[in-house]
């Protein structure tokens, strides 16, 4: 029984839980990390092949996240195992079974991830009235919809453009990965005067140096057409996407990009890590030790999940908007001062202020 304990540390995980249910074959797992600063909001993930394991480290990132936003929200996540492509009949019935497995956890609001989406957050809101993420028919703010991610990486990117001594008007950015984060944080940043001179997607890269035209982009991916249909620059393969000189380059696409392998081929100033995990540990120390400034995941993305808490709390779209500009500029601000006095990575000092955040919330709990 020992290893069931092998995951505890000085913050958790609160709960890990399996749950079978003979009748719809459901088998899923949630893990409830941390509640110091109140329920958790995670994503539930649907694969063939998820474990504890990636549950319990997407759950204590959701800690993290959720802390260093300065959200009222603990962390927590589950998963279920099938296929998310299964028929759609299959696939009501094993959410419904799930939400309902869940419905005394009200430490856990569910919120769709990889393999669900905004109707599974329906079926989970239906049975139990507890979920995020939901359609705007009943409430949710479309945050894909609306870019607010790419906003929220707007505002870091303002932040940290101007902690480096640097304009952002006229300054180049690239972007690999033109899907919801990736286009909106080009329009957004195109709207502060910004120029997109890289654009990737899963096809290839389009390049121009005298800038792309953002709305012509998002058109084309909007018609379900690649970057690459683009008439407006140069035509190169996905991973030329790496090598594109720029002021500010975006991964939002996919983990792990830029390692060991790949890191001396980026000619950039800053790096505004739109998707998760997209830059190697080791990768970001070389990137630090040559003056380039990586703004981690959890600091640059966390608009999607501020937008999140703003729907659970009952706020507006426009409301949502407002607190993702104040809660990342802030929290953007905090890292890379803290990053320069103490001479860490920003992920680093981001860890840090998030463990610290979780820690004196806990200090005013009895348990947590
Ligand atoms: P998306 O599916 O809308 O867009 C992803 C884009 O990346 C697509 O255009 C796809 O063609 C492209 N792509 C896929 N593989 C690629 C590759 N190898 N090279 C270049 N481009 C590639 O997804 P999204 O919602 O924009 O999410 C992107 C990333 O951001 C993911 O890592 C996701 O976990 C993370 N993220 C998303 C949100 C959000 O609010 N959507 C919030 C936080 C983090």
């Amino acid at each position: 029984m020992e290893e069931l304990f092998s995951y505890a540390d000085d913050l958790g995980p609160a709960k890990i839980i399996h749950i079978y249910e003979p009748s719809s074959t459901l088998k899923a797992i949630l893990v409830i990390d941390n509640l110091a600063c109140g329920p958790s909001i995670g994503g539930v993930r649907m694969a063939p092949d998820v474990s504890v394991d990636e549950c319990f480290r997407l759950a204590r990132a959701m800690t993290l996240k959720n802390a260093a936003a300065g959200l009222p929200h603990g962390g927590g996540k589950s998963v279920i195992f099938g296929d998310p492509k299964m028929a759609p009949a299959d696939k009501e019935k094993l959410i419904r079974a799930f939400a309902w497995a869940i419905k005394d956890e009200q430490g856990y609001i569910a919120g769709p991830d990889m393999g669900t989406d905004e109707v599974c957050m329906a079926w989970v809101q239906d049975e139990i009235g507890r979920s995020v993420g939901l359609p705007p028919e009943i409430g949710g703010i479309p945050l894909d919809e609306i870019g607010a991610t790419g906003f929220g990486l707007s505002a870091a990117t303002e932040v940290a453009m101007a902690a480096a001594g640097m304009e952002l008007a006229g300054a180049r950015i690239v972007v690999q990965g033109f899907g919801s984060v990736g286009k909106h944080a080009a329009r957004f940043l195109g709207d502060k005067g910004a120029i997109l001179v890289g654009a990737s997607d899963s096809k290839g890269t389009v390049a121009n140096p005298a800038g792309l035209d953002v709305g012509r982009l998002m058109a084309l991916k909007d018609a379900g057409q690649s970057v690459t249909e683009s008439t407006d620059g140069e035509i190169l393969d996905g991973d030329a996407v790496i090598d594109i000189e720029c002021d500010i380059w975006i991964p939002a696409a996919r983990p792990d990009v830029i390692r060991m392998d790949n890191v001396e081929r980026l000619r950039t100033k800053l790096i505004m890590q739109g998707a998760n995990i997209p830059v190697t540990a080791e990768a970001e120390a070389v990137l630090h030790d040559k003056g380039v400034v990586a703004v981690p995941d959890f600091i640059a993305n966390a608009g999607g999940v501020i937008c999140a808490s703003v729907e659970y709390h009952g706020g507006t779209q426009a409301g949502a908007f407002q607190v993702i500009e104040e809660k990342i500029r802030h929290n953007t601000e905090a890292v890379l001062q803290r990053s320069r006095t103490e001479g860490v990575t920003p992920r680093r000092a981001a860890v840090d202020l998030a463990r610290e955040r979780v820690r004196a919330a806990m200090a005013l709990r009895r348990w947590s």
